[in-house]
């Protein structure tokens, strides 16, 4: 257990961070300085037309930018200091944004593929060729199989409101597939939401006025960089840092106490904390009688578990837990930032459950800077999305398809998803996402990519990995070539993303794209007329309380605006949760009908693997690094220098398998292998491997066409549909 009380350490993340951003900033030789030590350089190109749009990464920042503009290019980019939540400066990697914009590898105009699949083989086309040939396949696939035959494959490469969710007007209208984009949060959506009815936590910007900061299974210096300023602050007030986390994150390092349990095992480290509070009677009785059901049998399950078998599963002594008990149960405003990589499980929804029935047990739910911030999606799903999206369009019923099931979905024959029978593919449109990274089991996917009879569309910036099993490619514009809005998943904002620049080369806009071909298909639909101006208005047209007096126009004036949402969550001011009790609920109905125990249920992963996984040595996690999102930003040159393929190995296997830090390594299980160079550090414990999650293939310069997700498990979570890449087991060698 590490207990560190040093709060400057957490200063020195945020410093390294922003070092990480000037390095990524500034090559040397911009930084030839003057007499007075201005940079002229810099200084010129922060001249010129100031235009604010927001970083659309799927990030929980949402960072607010400023962009110089000069003679119609990009040529500096900062963080908006206006808004406290950003700052002055985004991380390293919204400070690429010029470079990104302008990376010598965009694609610049259409191409039509020469070779088979895969081979790297493109012609130069013209966009009336393309047109040709995208509207005489689509009407041949729809005629031929159906409209169902069509599936878009999108996720997050562009979260504007727009960006996002524009194109869904296309593919409503045209009948196609619907895509569940369940990839990323939705067991912890399940567990939460069983336990709260929601899964809103508190408005983050009321961290400092916690008295204890939870960081469980999050990486703040990955997804949240620019909280770290608002966890100092509550330090600065006295609150107490705690972590639990299999992977040792800096904020970990520098937490007053520091859990390190075995992978997925953090339903009974939660069992363990509350034995602990009940057995000193640091439970809240007020709350759990008045606020919630299913109290006594919570207690009771939590009773009935020993702590030898919490011991023998997590890998943490009772005497860790304790103290970490202790501390959490003195503290009276208690936030728990829950990371989205402890879900990815096969025992997810299950798993973060349990820490919401912890954070139950102490009242955690029904006053200010209190409760679980997992997924603030109000700002989100408070739009008129139905509008936005144009719901209304959809006749019929489509088939749905799960994207985290892209190995058996694209199946020439007997496809399935979420393990029912579903009709083939013939026509997929790519935009937003890069399946080739991010899908787990990702070799059968390529292998389903391939399929003679599967036409595949790539609408993209750059030249990613799934690209080259495209038969068109479209060159698409980045966010900051058109107008947009972002509503939050994390903060309470929702903020302006201006057109910065007119779409380079011939690339177009998501939604110039997607209107183009609804009205090349002669679709008369209003839908397709409308401007990116007139779709943001039918986002912000919406009876929800919080968006009222919210126009198109103030964001344009003001730039961002914090939301007026109740603060109470999920124990609203009238006393109520949103289950089906009205009460928090530590006996879940809903888990009982999924066939769980429906108070706390203790499944480990392992139970759930094949024969031939479950014995394999080492837990593959694969979380994010601070470098990337997701699989965006793999081109571009000052990010590429952060290594993406490094395999972090505990010493003391390293030494057990001769491996030093440096070497080339290699992964294995029955799904494939891939090659990475091992850093040894005991930033895992023993057992347990990490790499970082949707790395691309064709840049890995230890392995060609290998990456982490070449190993990783395709079966979904327990709930929610969601992926469970960590619920992978490999072998390790040395290469
Ligand atoms: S990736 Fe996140 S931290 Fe970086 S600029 Fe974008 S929103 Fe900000």
């Amino acid at each position: 257990m590490m207990k560190l009380t040093r709060r400057y350490f957490l200063q020195g993340i945020g410093a390294s961070a922003v070092l990480g951003t000037l390095t990524g900033l500034a090559p040397t030789k911009a930084l030839a300085m003057n007499s007075y030590g201005a940079n002229t350089s810099l200084l010129a190109k922060r001249a010129g037309t100031i235009k604010y749009s927001s970083c659309l990464r799927n990030c929980a920042d949402r960072c607010l930018m400023k962009f110089s503009v000069q003679n119609g290019r990009m040529t500096y980019v900062r963080g908006a200091d206006e808004q406290y939540k950003t700052g002055s400066c985004p991380c390293v990697k919204g400070l690429t944004y010029v470079e990104y914009t302008y990376a010598p590898d965009r694609i610049l105009h259409p191409m039509v593929r020469v070779g088979e699949k895969g081979s790297h083989k493109w012609r130069r086309i013209t966009w009336e060729e393309a047109w040709d040939i995208l509207i005489k396949k689509t009407n041949e696939v729809i005629e031929q199989y159906g409209s169902e035959a069509i599936l878009p494959y999108s996720y997050s490469g562009n979260y504007g409101a727009i960006g996002m969710r524009g194109a869904d007007r296309f593919f409503n209208r045209i009948g196609s597939s619907i895509l569940d984009r369940l990839v990323c949060t939705e067991a912890g959506v399940w567990g939460y939401g069983s336990v709260q009815g929601t899964t809103d936590g508190p408005d983050p910007e009321t961290i400092p006025n916690c008295d204890c900061y939870v960081s469980w299974g999050f990486n703040e210096t990955v997804s949240n960089v620019h909280g770290i300023k608002l966890i100092n602050e509550a330090r600065d007030k006295g609150a107490k840092v705690l972590a639990v986390n299999p992977n040792r994150t800096p904020i970990c390092s520098q937490a007053d106490i520091y859990l390190q349990p075995k992978p997925s095992t953090d339903a009974w480290v939660a069992t363990g904390v509350m034995k602990y509070l009940i057995a000193h009677d640091m439970i809240d009785h007020d709350f759990l009688k008045n606020c919630c059901i299913g109290a006594d049998q919570a207690i009771a399950k939590v009773n009935s578990v020993d702590w030898k078998d919490i011991e023998r599963v997590t890998g943490l002594t009772q005497k860790q837990i304790e103290e970490f008990a202790d501390v959490y149960g003195h503290a009276e405003r208690i936030i728990i930032r829950a990371g989205y990589g402890m879900q990815r499980n096969y025992n997810g929804a299950r798993m973060t459950r349990a820490i919401a029935i912890m954070q139950a047990m102490r009242g955690m739910f029904d006053k200010p800077s209190c409760g679980i911030i997992y997924d603030n999606v109000r700002p989100i799903t408070g739009m008129n999305l139905n509008l936005g999206r144009g719901n209304y369009l959809r006749k019929g019923k489509q088939q749905h398809v799960n994207m985290t099931d892209l190995d058996m979905a694209l199946k020439a024959e007997n496809p399935t998803t979420e393990n029912r029978p579903i009709k083939p593919i013939h026509l997929l449109v790519i935009y937003n996402g890069n399946p080739v990274a991010v899908s787990p089991n990702v070799n059968a996917v390529i292998e389903n990519l391939k399929r003679k009879d599967l036409f595949v569309v790539g609408f993209d910036m750059i030249m990613t990995d799934s690209l080259e099993y495209c038969d068109l490619i479209l060159p698409a514009s980045t966010q900051f070539e058109t107008d947009d809005i972002i509503g939050d998943y994390h903060s309470w904002y929702v903020q302006i993303c201006e057109k910065v620049i007119e779409p380079v080369g011939e690339s177009k806009p998501n939604w110039d794209f997607f209107a183009e071909w609804g009205r090349r298909m002669g679709f008369k639909d209003q839908a397709f007329r409308d401007t990116p101006k007139d779709i943001i208005r039918q986002f912000l047209q919406t009876e929800t309380p919080w968006y009222q007096g919210i126009t198109l126009e103030r964001l344009e004036k003001e730039k961002f605006i914090h939301l007026d949402m109740p603060e109470s969550v999920p124990v609203r001011s009238g006393g109520k949760a949103e289950t089906e009790s009205s009460k928090i609920e530590l006996y879940s109905n809903i888990m009982k009908k999924a066939g769980f125990d429906p108070v706390i249920d203790l499944a480990l992963c392992e139970e759930e693997m094949p024969e031939e996984e479950k014995n394999l040595p080492f837990r593959l996690l694969s979380p994010g690094i601070p470098q990337r999102v997701n699989s965006s930003f793999y081109n571009v040159k000052y990010i590429r220098a952060y290594n993406a393929y490094e395999c972090e190995v505990n010493p003391e296997d390293a030494k057990r398998l001769g491996i030093k830090s440096g070497d080339k390594v290699r992964l294995n299980n029955q799904r494939g292998e891939a090659f990475f160079v091992a850093r040894v550090t005991t930033r895992v414990a023993p057992g347990v491997v990490r790499t970082a999650k949707c790395n691309w293939r064709s840049t890995n310069p230890y392995g060609q066409n290998t990456n982490t997700n070449s190993l990783t498990t395709g079966k979904l979570t327990d709930m929610g549909g969601c992926s469970a890449y960590h619920s992978t087991r490999v072998n390790l060698s040395k290469a």
